[in-house]
């Protein structure tokens, strides 16, 4: 969008000085000369704030922050990549989109949670906005590690709130959504998980499923639809595994590894102690 104004502006000015010599051929006199100059003087300022106009509205964009949108490496350096990697509390607007992961409860309150701005790659190396919530223990580690991530090119499809599905684990890990907060008690127990503290982070859920053998033998799954990516031999896109870079960052990190338990194992999950 840019390098067209600016082409179109240089071409004004190229026509603007070939036509005053025609003028000035022509023995126009220079009142006139002058106004015909200052007409184009006010056309050269109308482009040149067409074009602050075009570069405003993107920055705009980023500055919306809505989390899921592909955007430009020019619009990320004109924002200021630093900028797209922040820690800030919860404002209102975040509180309010969190009506499904949050609730008021005994183990964690709203100002012990922090909402980051994350850039991220997809599978095709675009560039796309990502947010989190997390607890503000971990904020700094997560916003580390994700930079390096971003730096390093390696793809996350999606991550957004897990409120843009309802809270529902399930839908959220079958779309591939990385996330990290959501309150909710373990199941038949009194425990909160270490994602109800906002202290766990799952990594490409779909791809990095969570697998555990039942007592009749069969393999419990989810999301239900990974049976494909239980098959850790084999190789795949956004497959986590001991060593790579995204393993050895959350261990750099003290996270401990969900893919390392031994009495079932979660390919996606990094958990630090709380
Ligand atoms: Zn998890």
């Amino acid at each position: 969008m840019y390098i067209i104004y600016v082409r179109r502006t240089m071409a004004t000015t190229d026509r603007g000085v070939g036509q005053r010599v025609e003028d000035a051929k022509e023995g126009m006199n220079m009142t006139t000369m002058m106004k015909k100059a200052d007409r184009q003087m006010k056309a050269l300022c109308a482009v040149v704030v067409m074009v602050l106009a075009v570069t405003a509205a993107s920055a705009a964009d980023l500055d919306s922050w809505r989390a899921g949108t592909v955007v430009s490496a020019q619009e990320v350096t004109r924002y200021g990549v630093d900028r797209c990697f922040a820690i800030e509390q919860i404002s209102d607007a975040v509180f309010a989109r969190m009506r499904y992961s949050y609730m008021p409860n005994p183990h964690i309150a709203r100002a012990d949670l922090r909402y980051l701005r994350l850039l991220h790659r997809d599978a095709h190396d675009r560039i796309v906005l990502g947010e989190m919530v997390c607890h503000r223990r971990i904020a700094a580690d997560l916003v580390a590690i994700f930079r390096q991530l971003y730096d390093a090119h390696y793809p996350i499809a999606r991550m957004v709130l897990v409120d843009e599905y309802r809270a529902d684990d399930e839908t959220s890990m079958r779309a591939n959504n990385t996330s990290c907060f959501c309150y909710r008690t373990v199941a038949g127990s009194r425990k909160v998980s270490a994602h109800a503290m906002g202290m766990a982070v799952d990594i490409n859920p779909l791809y990095n499923p969570y697998v555990k053998r039942r007592a009749n033998g069969r393999l419990f799954i989810q999301p239900a639809n990974a049976e494909p990516y239980t098959h850790r031999e084999r190789r795949f896109d956004y497959k986590i595994e001991r060593g790579d870079l995204c393993h050895r960052l959350f261990l750099q990190h003290g996270f401990s590894w969900g893919g390392a338990w031994r009495s079932l194992k979660d390919y996606q999950h990094f958990e630090k102690p709380f």
